[in-house]
């Protein structure tokens, strides 16, 4: 039986769990946030308490120390960690022995589709993938069914989404990149190889596209925000499907990221930051 969520659980509160959170909290959900960083949950508890008093938010957040206490009461679990496949596996499993039997779980993933992940847990008719954007801006989010996804796990995602002001991106079937991504994917990868390739700066790309599209960041400039090593990450999954060697993000972007030139988590990327 699948309710309507009070209280969700986020695990993973690193760029994108923190940003669900919020969103949720200032839509009068309860959230319970965990994460293996627990310097990092801390201080994003102590921000995050502060800044939805001043809004008058009436959700309240609450951080535990363990996967176990994050969803013992959950309705809706959204896993949000690294785009690993073990590792999201491993927590989904652990989710789903710990979260009440009604609980809908979730991934965040940019590219996996949850029916690869399905086997990892008992209740696969409550499962989604429920992606969302980093695009503060622009509130949007896929929404795809595994193979086993009920018609009631499905309809309350998107009730869900649209209760946060969330655009639901509805997937009729599954794919890699889901309906946003996937265009995304084809502008980055083609960024990619200007870049690379050194045909031109990739200050000029940033430049054409804010011409075109009137936005007010280019390619390069959002790939920073959402973390050079997470672009890698997903150019790699897309990679890996294919097996097809025109698909492989260049090596000097695996460079950045050896590096530590993550983007504007770490102040330097594709463009300097100031260190926050
Ligand atoms: P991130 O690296 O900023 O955050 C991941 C967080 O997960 C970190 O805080 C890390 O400490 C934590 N973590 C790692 N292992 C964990 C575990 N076992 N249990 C609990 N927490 C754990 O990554 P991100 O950018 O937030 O991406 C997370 C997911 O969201 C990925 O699947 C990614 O593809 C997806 N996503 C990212 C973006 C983006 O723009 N960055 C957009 C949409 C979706």
């Amino acid at each position: 039986m699948v309710k309507d969520p009070k209280t969700v659980a986020i695990i993973g509160i690193g760029n994108l769990g923190k940003q669900i959170a919020e969103w949720s909290a200032a839509h009068g959900y309860d959230v319970n946030i965990f994460d293996i960083n627990s310097e990092g949950l801390i201080k994003f508890f102590d921000d995050i308490s502060k800044k939805l008093k001043i809004g008058g938010a009436n959700g309240e957040i609450r951080q535990f120390n363990s996967i176990s206490g994050a969803v013992k009461d959950a309705d809706l679990v959204i896993e949000a960690v690294p785009e690993k496949l073990e590792l999201k596996k491993q927590v989904f499993k652990d989710i789903d022995k710990h979260a009440p039997s009604h609980a809908i779980i979730a991934t965040n993933s940019s590219s996996i589709p949850v029916s690869r992940i399905e086997n990892s847990v008992k209740r696969k008719d409550k499962l989604l993938n429920l992606h969302f954007y980093k695009l503060p801006d622009f509130p949007m989010a896929d929404i795809a069914r595994g193979t086993k996804t009920s018609e009631d796990t499905f309809n309350m995602g998107k009730n869900w989404l649209e209760s946060i002001d969330v655009t639901p991106l509805v997937l009729k079937k599954e794919c890699l990149g889901f309906v946003f991504n996937r265009v995304w994917r084809a502008i980055k990868k083609e960024c990619l190889k200007i870049w690379d390739g050194g045909y031109a700066d990739l200050e000029e790309v940033d430049k054409a596209w804010k011409v075109f599209t009137k936005m007010e960041i280019g390619p390069f400039e959002l790939m920073d925000i959402i973390g050079l090593d997470v672009v890698n990450d997903i150019e790699m999954m897309y990679y890996k499907e294919s097996g097809n060697p025109d698909d492989k993000p260049p090596q000097i972007l695996k460079d950045k990221v050896n590096k530590g030139e993550l983007g504007v988590k770490t102040g330097k990327g594709f463009y300097n930051y100031d260190a926050h």
